[in-house]
């Protein structure tokens, strides 16, 4: 998939044209699930309903993570990062990190009462992380967000023992991979290298395996000005950038 300008204008899910039928049918929405009737999709097939439409990036991870069935969190992260309402760099992915990890877990374990509930918890939690908070606290918000997930599994409180040295440790192993590739941010690089840690830390310290591909190219780059490019081990050098 090629991002360009269009992309803002196309399919909120892969960029491409939209199509529109003579005939109604029923669609399923691609974020939350439900049937409409439609005639609009884009050539891949894909459909997203009117209130789908209308939701703030927050509204956005919240439904789509409650509603997946993926196992997968750097995948969920990547599909909804494509969707325009995730800005290139922006406070949302600090929800988007604990709800993507929350809704695999969750996943895994097949308990949707659970994931529901704590994904809700994560937001109001993560909502209080405030932009920029990796410049003017040295404290990345997805690193942060790696703790909200953790803290969230294992009930940890101000008061616990096990549980509070897990979910201050998850944050710190989190926040030094990211620390250790330098600035400028990037909040699809620090994501992706949050979310790495922690299912590193899910394996090593929760025996629970999450499958991701850690070998992923990042497909946003031509997007983002202040790429560090060879720098960023997620970087694409075959895509057309700045
Ligand atoms: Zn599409
Ligand atoms: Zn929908």
């Amino acid at each position: 998939m090629v991002i360009s300008v269009d992309y803002k204008s196309g399919c909120l899910v892969c960029g491409k044209e939209l199509v529109y039928q003579k005939k109604f049918e029923n669609m399923v929405c691609y974020y939350c699930n439900e049937t409409y009737d439609s005639n609009v999709k884009c050539v891949d097939g894909h459909f997203i309903c009117d209130r789908c439409h209308r939701l703030s990036a927050n509204e956005l991870i919240e439904e789509y993570c409650i509603k997946t069935e993926s196992e997968d969190p750097l995948e969920l992260a990547i599909t909804l990062m494509r969707n325009p309402n995730l800005k290139m760099h922006g406070p949302e992915h600090h929800f988007l990190v604990p709800a993507v990890l929350l809704a695999s877990y969750y996943n895994m374990k097949k308990d949707r009462k659970k994931k529901e509930t704590k994904i809700k918890e994560a937001r109001r939690r993560a909502e209080k992380i405030l932009g920029g908070f990796c410049g003017s606290h040295g404290d990345c918000g997805a690193a942060v967000g790696t703790g909200i997930f953790v803290s969230l599994i294992t009930g940890a409180t101000p008061l616990s023992n096990h549980e509070w040295r897990l979910s201050n440790t998850i944050t710190a192993k989190s926040l030094l991979s990211i620390a250790n590739h330098g600035g400028p941010r990037c909040c699809k690089r620090n994501t992706y290298l949050a979310i790495i840690e922690a299912v590193t830390f899910l394996k090593e310290g929760l025996k629970t395996t999450m499958r991701i591909d850690e070998d992923m190219k990042c497909e946003f780059n031509p997007l983002n000005k202040e790429c560090i490019k060879g720098r960023c081990p997620f970087y694409d050098g075959s895509r057309n950038d700045h």
